[in-house]
């Protein structure tokens, strides 16, 4: 069975509806959402203050798969 790259992953979890995009501010771009993931549920977004993607779940930094559907959805 072909491994699922992390783009794959993420189309996925968008059409199971596994992400719940909670506030998207438009002053400061504050992005805050809540993914269902396959093993546990992750807190992400955009943070103004850092300036950078973040996600709570122990994939690679701004790499994951829940990042990657998160930015087919919200732009900033
Ligand atoms: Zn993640």
């Amino acid at each position: 069975m072909p491994v699922e790259t992390a783009t794959e992953k993420a189309f996925r979890l968008l059409r199971e509806h596994r992400l719940d995009v909670q506030r998207v501010e438009s002053h400061d771009g504050l992005v805050v959402a809540e993914m269902q993931g396959d093993h546990a549920t992750y807190m992400l977004g955009w943070d103004p203050g850092r300036k950078q993607w973040r996600c709570t779940c122990p994939e690679m930094k701004g790499q994951c798969s829940h990042l990657i559907a998160l930015r087919c959805v919200v732009t900033r």
